[in-house]
């Protein structure tokens, strides 16, 4: 089969054998890839160092026997200061974390590429105090790309109106009015203020969520929710999210 190309983030690399490194790839259309890239860890090897996570690149591979094998890779963007800084890691590996959880090998979700972009360009040129509202706003528009979208305007339940909402409801799919509350056992009171930060997180462009005005204590509260909401939609750990949920 002839070799192929395709951008890609790099999400992770695991080492294999002596030389070689097993890439997890979040292709531009969505899908996820698993590649090798030989001789990757040889010093001076034609890779260098340019197969680190959250680098996007441009790749030629080709159909392996198990896995697609890398054999050409060109630099796009390397999101260096995301690396080179341990608060934006933790953000992005939170990012990267849930990027491998969604992007299952065969679905393809076409906008999550540009988003996962957007999110890396905000991570390396905003405060470090946005990169928690900035994980935030990426959970959210990633749950809505994998077609689990909290519904934050009317009732979850009833259609009814949810102004103030008096929970969120992962089992429902979003916040519910004061009597669907009280018979959804499975919901989480919500305040107003954590409310109102789903809504702007979720309008918000990446590159706008540093601007938002989210207080410390909101933060923390939409943190939990979305944490909840996100267990209950897409099962399993992601070690590197819970991991960046506890910190700070
Ligand atoms: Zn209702």
């Amino acid at each position: 089969m002839p070799a192929y190309p395709l951008r890609v983030l790099v999400l992770r690399r695991t080492k294999l054998g002596e030389a070689d490194l097993i890439l997890t790839l979040l292709a531009s259309d969505g899908h996820q890839v698993r590649a090798v890239a030989k001789g990757a860890r040889k010093p001076g090897g034609r890779f260098g160092a340019r197969v680190e996570p959250f680098t996007v690149l441009d790749v030629l591979l080709h159909t392996g026997r198990s896995l697609e094998v890398v054999s050409e890779a060109r630099t796009v963007a390397t999101h260096e200061a995301v690396r080179a800084d341990y608060d934006r890691t933790t953000a992005a590996s939170a990012v990267a974390g849930l990027l491998e959880r969604i992007s299952v090998e065969g679905q393809v979700e076409p906008q999550l590429f540009d988003m996962s972009l957007a999110t890396l360009d905000a991570m390396e040129t905003s405060p470090v105090s946005a990169m928690r509202p900035l994980v935030l706003a990426f959970v959210l528009k990633a749950l809505a790309m994998h077609g689990v979208r909290p519904a934050l305007g009317e009732c979850a339940a009833c259609a009814g109106v949810a102004d103030p909402a008096y929970a969120i409801s992962p089992a429902a799919g979003g916040v519910l009015c004061e009597r669907c509350a009280r018979e959804d056992e499975g919901s989480l009171p919500i305040s107003v203020e954590a409310h109102a930060a789903l809504r702007a997180l979720m309008r918000a462009k990446m590159s706008d969520v540093a601007g938002l005005d989210i207080p410390e204590r909101v933060q923390r509260e939409v943190t939990m929710l979305l944490r909840a909401y996100l267990a209950f939609h897409v099962p399993g750990r992601i070690r590197a999210l819970d991991f960046f949920a506890a910190g700070r």
